[in-house]
């Protein structure tokens, strides 16, 4: 029995595990199917607060691993494939084994869609992204593509204009699915340009080890060509890691958990912490400052509750 298990070691999992481990609380961390959450995926962080020369985004994650574990966290691999939150103590069973808690932190995370391609997975930190706040400065004066017709992806290109020489922002249809006002920002903005009807067949050039150009292929005449670039912005969506929460806990259309009061989801004893209660900011120090805020909440609840 634990009094409490963290699910997901991202900045907000492992956060929550620090302060819940200088509370005593002695926290089981499951690592999740990402280990390390979206940080491993990316190169330099420059705007976590408190590196003023950046640091990688692995070992930002690797730190924080070793701080929580030098305050008592027990990390371990695995994900949580089922829970039982019907009552206390809740069952969660990680690749077949159950193991059970009096609070359960959620931090799951989000994980950003990707096209599928073995180029872009491969050069992911290197010149492919899904996030323009953390690396759009890395592109000062460069040609870049968005991916996506939504508010992301217009939002993420009219950001990256403030460095790049020029947006492209390409998407599968002829319409964006961007609200109005947003499409209006984009269209006026004389450094972003359109292509449509088309996705991304590939993106070059692997064997370089960074990003060279891209080939496009139009959906519609099939024709493909390739461009140079020199960063490819991937914003078409995110899927909350929330599957195994399905009509156990109360989240929205697209699935991320509603939170409320701080951290509380619908079943007390139960809090959310990072990216998947989050559709609006995603960065990791809010996702760290929620991890904090959640592991709090866990210590009150234990407090006062009849354990
Ligand atoms: P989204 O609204 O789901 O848009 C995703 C976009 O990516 C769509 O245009 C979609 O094309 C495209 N797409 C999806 N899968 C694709 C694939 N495999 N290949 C190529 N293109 C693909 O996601 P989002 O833009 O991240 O927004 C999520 C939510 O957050 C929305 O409710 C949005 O309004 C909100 N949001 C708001 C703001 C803001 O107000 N400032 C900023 C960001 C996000 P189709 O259009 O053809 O489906």
């Amino acid at each position: 029995m634990h009094p409490v298990i963290i699910l997901g070691s991202g900045p907000a999992g492992l956060t929550a595990a620090l302060y819940s481990a200088r509370a005593h609380l002695k926290p089981l961390v499951v690592d999740g199917h990402e280990a390390g959450g979206q940080l491993t995926l990316t190169t330099v962080v420059e705007n976590y607060p408190g590196f003023p020369d950046g640091l990688m985004g692995p070992d930002l994650i690797a730190s924080m691993r070793k701080q929580a574990e030098r305050f008592g966290a027990t990390l371990r691999g695995g994900s949580a494939t089922a829970v039982d939150l019907s009552r206390r103590p809740f069952r969660v069973t990680i690749d077949g084994e159950v193991e059970e808690c009096q609070a359960l932190i959620i931090a799951t995370g989000a994980s950003a869609k990707l096209l599928g391609l073995e180029s872009e997975r491969k050069l992911m930190g290197h010149g492919v992204s899904t996030c323009a706040t953390c690396d759009g400065f890395f592109f000062q004066d460069q040609e870049i593509i968005v991916m996506g017709g939504g508010d992301s992806a217009m939002e993420e290109a009219i950001f990256l204009t403030k460095f790049a020489r020029r947006v492209t922002v390409i998407h599968r249809r002829d319409k964006l699915r961007a609200s109005k006002i947003m499409q209006e920002k984009a269209f006026q903005n004389p450094k972003i340009d359109f292509t449509w009807d088309s996705t991304l067949d590939e993106i070059l050039d692997v064997h370089q080890g960074k990003v060279t150009g891209a080939r496009v292929r139009n959906l519609k005449t099939t024709a493909v060509t390739e461009r140079p670039v020199d960063g490819v912005f991937l914003a078409i969506g995110h899927t909350p890691n929330t599957q195994i929460f399905r009509g156990l806990l109360e989240m929205d259309e697209v699935g991320y958990l509603t939170t409320h009061d701080g951290t509380k989801t619908s079943v007390p004893g139960v809090f959310a912490a990072g990216d998947v209660q989050d559709r609006v900011y995603r960065q990791a120090i809010t996702a760290a400052g929620s991890g904090c805020m959640a592991a709090i909440d866990a210590e009150r609840f234990l407090e006062h509750a009849a354990v």
